[in-house]
């Protein structure tokens, strides 16, 4: 092999194109195959974390995404469910710079996928190519897609989402199991909504069974939510799937009339069902990777699964750059030092599912004590304060 392999990215999401952009920025090319027939703004809004915005000022495509995310001044802002009432709030505008160097986000996905789409140049992406499997081959990986045809490569790299052919064809994964909850994902015009929604805020109303998140997004012209309920019978999980405004509120019956406001203004909602995936111990086998949520499928409630597919991107580049003429011992460096973190954020994701869910009575009051004593930033600093260069670095 040459000293330069060929690089054949599955998967054009914010993964993806976060691990084309990293791998050109250390000098490797690499080819992506995406399913869809044009990178579409599916999937709503996202709260973009300090330490994915540090990766994204790394790119050099920081101040292009500022142009249309909005920067956030609070977060973590906790409402009683019926009232609206403050349970705790963090300031971001001051502390989040000082802690870990950058701002909180908040964007639209179409934002993100943009700034990161512009970072490697027009021919890397191939559009419309949907894989249908790995050829097990002696020497070479070879991807085949849809139309017959069968491409074969030094690396392939699985940033095929939460339905990954990569990961199917590496590991012997059980069936997702049924968690209970789906996700609704609306935006709503913000002159539509109402006033506690327009602020730079990041606001979580928590309530029996349910929560509801909305935090503004594309320059402050939209707001975006995401509703928490139990799924009852739902069990699809996709970016395209929908309910009515309707059913949502039905979900949020006699909650705060604001909250009511903001749900009755929503476009189409989207519906998610959060199914359930354990970590995996491998991800890598000889120089077929895995990457994003195809690695590690991680439930919402620590807003981290972008964030840590752009870890993964800046983590796979440098260990390929530092091992290029040995692909396979790379990606088993890169899953050695990745693994462990997305592990631990799988689970604290699926341990904070029921926190915020509690019915009203002594535990709900206890927990509502909690936040209020909480300093969620700084708590969660092992998580906004990773520097992925200096964890490729670590010694071998
Ligand atoms: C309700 C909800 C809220 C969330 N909020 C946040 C948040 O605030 N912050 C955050 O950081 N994360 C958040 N996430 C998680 C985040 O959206 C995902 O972790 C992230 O999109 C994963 O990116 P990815 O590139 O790995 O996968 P995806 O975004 O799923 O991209 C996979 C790509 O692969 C393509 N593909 C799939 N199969 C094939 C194939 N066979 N052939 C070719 N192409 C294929 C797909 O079309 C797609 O473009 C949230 C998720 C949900 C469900």
């Amino acid at each position: 092999m040459s000293q330069s392999p060929e690089i054949a990215i599955l998967g054009g999401g914010i993964g993806g194109l976060a691990a084309a952009a990293f791998l050109r920025r250390a000098g490797l090319a690499s080819t992506i195959y995406e399913q869809a027939a044009e990178l579409t703004d599916v999937g709503a809004g996202l709260v973009v974390a300090p330490n994915a915005a540090w990766l994204l000022r790394r790119l050099g495509v920081l101040d292009a995404f500022t142009r249309r995310a909005v920067r956030l001044e609070v977060g973590w802002e906790f409402r009683r469910w019926q009232d609206g009432r403050i349970l705790s709030a963090e300031n971001l505008a001051t502390s989040c710079e000082r802690l870990y160097g950058e701002q909180t986000y908040t964007a639209h996905r179409a934002d993100l996928l943009d700034v990161l789409r512009k970072a490697v140049p027009e021919d890397t992406v191939h559009l419309g190519r949907r894989c249908t499997g790995l050829l097990p081959r002696e020497g070479r990986p070879a991807l085949r897609f849809d139309d017959g045809e069968v491409v074969e490569t030094d690396v392939v790299i699985g940033a095929d989402g939460i339905h990954s052919v990569v990961r199917h064809a590496l590991t012997e994964s059980p069936a997702p199991a049924y968690s209970g909850l789906c996700a609704f994902r609306a935006l709503v015009p913000a002159q539509d909504a109402p006033p506690p929604a327009r602020r730079n805020a990041q606001t979580l109303w928590i309530g029996p069974d349910h929560h509801l998140v909305h935090y503004p997004v594309s320059a402050g012209e939209l707001v975006n939510l995401v509703a928490f309920a139990p799924a009852g019978d739902y069990a699809v999980e996709s970016w395209t799937a929908t309910a009515t405004v309707e059913e949502l509120l039905a979900e949020f019956r006699g909650w705060d009339p604001r909250l009511l406001d903001l749900i009755r203004a929503a476009g189409t909602p989207g519906r998610w069902a959060l199914l359930d995936r354990s970590p995996l111990r491998r991800w890598s086998h000889g120089p077929v990777t895995l990457l994003g949520d195809a690695a590690h499928p991680m439930f919402p409630f620590f807003t981290q699964g972008a964030a840590q597919a752009i870890e993964d991107a800046a983590v796979l580049a440098r260990c390929l750059a530092a091992d290029a003429a040995d692909p396979a011992t790379a990606l088993r460096r890169y899953e050695a030092l990745r693994i462990p973190r997305t592990t631990r954020l799988q689970e604290v994701s699926h341990g904070r599912s029921h926190l915020n869910h509690l019915p009203d009575g002594p535990a709900q009051q206890a927990r509502d004590a909690a936040f209020a004593d909480a300093d969620p930033l700084l708590a969660n600093g092992w998580i906004y304060g990773y520097d992925p260069d200096t964890a490729a670095a670590l010694p071998r």
